[in-house]
């Protein structure tokens, strides 16, 4: 079997600019993405900072990122990673779905996906009203009336986001104070048809067919209401794509994978991690992209010993 000497699993910025400077320099790379190339900025309504764009929609900055990826050449192969293992002779394994692979050198650039609620019915109603996603589902909620739950720039650049589509968006917190920035709470809170009410939980998920309510409770004072929303957008966290990393010592209790700040090697010889996978308390996409650089510097050194 032909054996890489890089694989990069999943194709969002860090992956990408790994990928386009391991390709420059001559080394054999391919890219290996489950879903959308681009990643996670596909469901960013709107990317306020990225260098060269004010303001831009975030599956526009992923096209312009997955351009760049085909005008170096990088190989693509669309497939999910369900396993990633070493062998004894230091050749690293990735099964996915639909084939097998060995590499050399692996740099794990999987991100995360969105917390769940853990409450009854949320998996049920997936689909059915509730989504994780507002740029990807909004639509289906034109002239409706929505919640979205978080206090994150997540939730409230979908908040605002909705407020184009929906009829009324409400956003509930568990805090009275947000984790995220300052000028988009004053920016939805000036906007004519949404509410943000703290400090709030969601208790109950109503609906059969689909969600038709969602009952809050309030953390102070214990009271409950229901909100009478068709549209409920949980956006409360992330947890790291790393199940797959079947690899003794290199995720931490969280899942994520922590590395050598210079390097981006983990503990494993020859096995790198960039980008939202890492610990960290900020992600964004330029730190993504700094961790793909460095990561690609240092595979190119590691295998040219
Ligand atoms: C709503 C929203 C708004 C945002 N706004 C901004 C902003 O304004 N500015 C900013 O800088 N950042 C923003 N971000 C954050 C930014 O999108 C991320 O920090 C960045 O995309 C992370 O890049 P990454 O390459 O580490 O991971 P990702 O972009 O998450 O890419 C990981 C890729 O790996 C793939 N993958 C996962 N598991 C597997 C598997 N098992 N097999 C194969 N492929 C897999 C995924 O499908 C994905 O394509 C926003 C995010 C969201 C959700």
């Amino acid at each position: 079997m032909k054996v890489f000497d890089t694989l990069i699993l999943g194709c969002g910025p860090c992956g990408i600019r790994a990928g386009i400077i391991l390709k420059g320099a001559g080394l054999d790379v391919a890219v290996i993405e489950g879903s959308t190339p681009g990643g996670k900025i596909n469901i960013a309504p709107r990317v306020d900072n990225y260098p060269g764009f004010t303001k831009i929609p975030g599956p526009d900055l992923a096209v312009e990122f997955f351009t760049w990826l085909n005008d170096a050449g990088v190989e693509m192969i669309p497939d999910m990673v369900t396993s990633l293992t070493k062998d004894e002779e230091g050749l690293f394994h990735v099964d996915c779905d639909n084939g097998s692979y060995l590499a050399k050198t692996v740099l794990v650039a999987t991100g995360t996906k969105e917390r769940e609620l853990d409450l009854p019915k949320e998996k049920e109603l997936f689909g059915h009203g509730l989504s994780y996603c507002a740029v990807c589902d909004g639509h289906f909620f034109k002239g409706q009336d929505v919640l979205i739950i978080g206090g994150g720039n997540t939730a409230l650049k979908e908040a605002i986001y909705m407020t184009d589509l929906a009829h009324h968006v409400y956003l509930i917190h568990r805090r009275n104070e947000f984790r995220g920035n300052k000028y988009l709470v004053t920016e939805l809170d000036n906007l004519p048809n949404a509410t943000i009410l703290t400090p709030y939980i969601p208790v109950a998920i109503l609906g059969n067919d689909s969600v038709t309510g969602v009952v809050i409770e309030n953390r102070e004072t214990g009271e409950q209401k229901t909100l009478e929303v068709q549209g409920v957008f949980p956006l409360v966290g992330q947890i790291p794509n790393s199940q797959f990393v079947n690899i003794d010592g290199v995720k931490d209790e969280w899942g994520t994978i922590p590395v050598d700040p210079k390097t981006k090697q983990t503990k494993v010889e020859g096995l790198y991690a960039g980008g939202d996978i890492l610990p960290r308390d900020i992600r964004q996409i330029y730190l993504s992209e700094v961790d793909g650089k460095l990561a690609a510097k240092a595979i190119i050194e590691y295998l040219k010993k």
